[in-house]
């Protein structure tokens, strides 16, 4: 049996970081992931000369680590900074599609908030904090302190073009922790904005408004390649199944593939992946974990590409794109202009959008068959976009479980699920479900993860 520093189940992006941050400090690592390829939500494939991501188009640089990453895997080179027209963005109201106001004039000019959203705004600084008991939504906090007008036309499209949630459902603390915090430590969201402005300018790690968006020239997928490639083999189809402890400390991990059963001895066990992944493996040694593991929902959402020649779109589409607030009542939750936020995305000629369907909001709509999708995109953008015709290109990815929704009682469930930490030492659980869930919180939580699995095995 081989034996390891560590084993990685998972090889999304964050199993992939810790894998990566293991082998960089000498140990030595086995990393398995379920399906036949690496990369798990990141995924990038050249179709009909448009480049296509079936999940995420971009990240934040929240952190000096994702830089720091992005160097220490030799891919600085490769980096491409969003496009400047994409700092606009827009929200459906009305059938039509009204900037974001982005400074203070042209949020009290813009024709998408009633002048009551506007003096809300202004009465915020005087709504005294939260000091309920339990949790509040993000949808009670936002009615709270700004209106009903603002979560149904800044809150809830937002939402769903981040987690394809509701707000109604969301934790506030969980889910959006920095303004929970701005609230009780400034009294206020406004003040907090100004007066923590000096306070943000020198803290390394930004605020996702103020972070640079990045991706790479082939696309998303070049960071997962990357690591992939300069790690010893990624076992794919390689589904972890269950591990056993041995006398030492130490742990016997047990893994099926095609190619028969998998086993390997480790100091170290890490779980980087989805959490019902997560809880069948915990299921037999730690019941309740496994139960508040499953209780945490994804929704399932489709990513639609479409390529489109530059003519058959009657928007400039100069900016990021578009979210859509349930309010509308459309069949889409938004659209990446994603050939304006990086402009080699598309051939010449043309221009290429993804759209996103289904999330909470809509889960009946991700499920229909692949053509049903397509249709259904074709006709919203048509209608929203004015792109008419076929398209020259589409691509529809369906991810029957998308992305984990810190909902009410998501923290308390990720306490009695971190308890299965203390209880197993050596045994460390590192994904989207908990930490964030953008590529750059994922990374921000590797990096601390593969910290405390080298601790471990330097103690063992
Ligand atoms: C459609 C979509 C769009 C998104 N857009 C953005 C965006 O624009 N910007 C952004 O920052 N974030 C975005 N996100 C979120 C972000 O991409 C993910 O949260 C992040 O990539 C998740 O990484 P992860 O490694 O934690 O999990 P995953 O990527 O889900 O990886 C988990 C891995 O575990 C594997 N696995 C499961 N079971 C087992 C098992 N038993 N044994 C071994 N392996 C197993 C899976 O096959 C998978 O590869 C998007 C997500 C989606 C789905």
């Amino acid at each position: 049996m081989t034996d390891f520093d560590a084993v990685v189940a998972g090889a999304g992006i964050s199993g992939l970081t810790v894998a990566w941050r293991l082998h960089r400090a000498g140990l030595r690592v086995a990393v398995l992931d379920a399906l036949g390829r690496p990369g798990g939500a990141i995924g990038t494939a050249r179709v009909s000369g448009a480049l296509a991501e079936s999940g995420p188009n971009s990240m934040l640089e929240t952190s000096p680590l994702i830089g720091e990453l992005i160097a220490d895997l030799g891919l600085a080179g490769e980096r491409l900074e969003a496009d400047p027209a994409a700092k606009k963005r827009f929200i459906l109201r009305g059938g039509r599609l009204l900037p974001v106001p982005m400074s203070p004039p042209a949020f009290f000019a813009t024709p998408l908030f009633s002048v009551a959203t506007k003096l809300a705004l202004l009465r915020e600084p005087f709504i005294g904090r939260w000091r309920g008991p339990g949790e509040e939504s993000l949808a009670d906090f936002v009615r709270r302190r700004l209106g009903r007008e603002f979560l149904d036309y800044a809150i809830n499209p937002f939402v769903a073009g981040v987690y394809a949630g509701d707000p109604e459902r969301l934790s506030v603390r969980a889910a959006f922790p920095r303004l929970a915090e701005l609230e009780q430590k400034y009294g206020s969201l406004i003040r907090g904005a100004v007066l923590g402005a000096r306070e943000r300018r020198a803290n390394p790690e930004k605020s996702k408004q103020a972070a640079g968006m990045i991706s790479f020239r082939e696309g998303m997928q070049t960071l997962t390649d990357a690591i992939v490639a300069r790690l010893a083999p990624v076992e794919t189809g390689a589904r972890v199944s269950g591990f056993r402890r041995e006398a030492d400390g130490g742990f016997v991990v047990s893994a099926s593939s095609a190619a028969g059963p998998w086993t390997a001895s480790a100091r170290a066990l890490v779980l980087a992946m989805p959490a019902d992944a997560t809880a069948a493996v915990l299921a037999p040694g730690a019941p309740d974990a496994a139960a508040a593991l499953r209780a945490i929902e994804y929704p399932p959402v489709a990513s639609v590409v479409t390529l489109y020649r530059r003519d058959r779109v009657a928007h400039p589409l100069d900016g990021f794109g578009f979210l859509v607030p349930a309010v509308e009542r459309r069949r889409i939750l938004g659209t990446i202009f994603s050939s304006t936020l990086f402009p080699n995305r598309a051939p010449a000629g043309h221009v290429l959008l993804t759209t996103f369907v289904g999330g909470l909001r809509q889960p009946e709509l991700a499920r229909e068959d692949e053509t049903a999708i397509a249709a259904n995109v074709r006709a919203e953008l048509e209608a929203l976009v004015g792109a008419s015709g076929e398209p020259a290109m589409v691509r529809v990815t369906r991810w029957p479980r998308a992305i984990p929704q810190y909902e009410l009682g998501h923290l308390e469930r990720v306490e009695r699920i971190a308890a299965v930490e203390a209880a197993q030492p050596g045994l460390f659980l590192c994904a989207n479900w908990r930490g964030g869930i953008s590529v750059g919180d994922c990374i921000k939580s590797a990096y601390a993860c593969a910290e405390r699995v080298a601790a471990h095995v330097a103690a063992a």
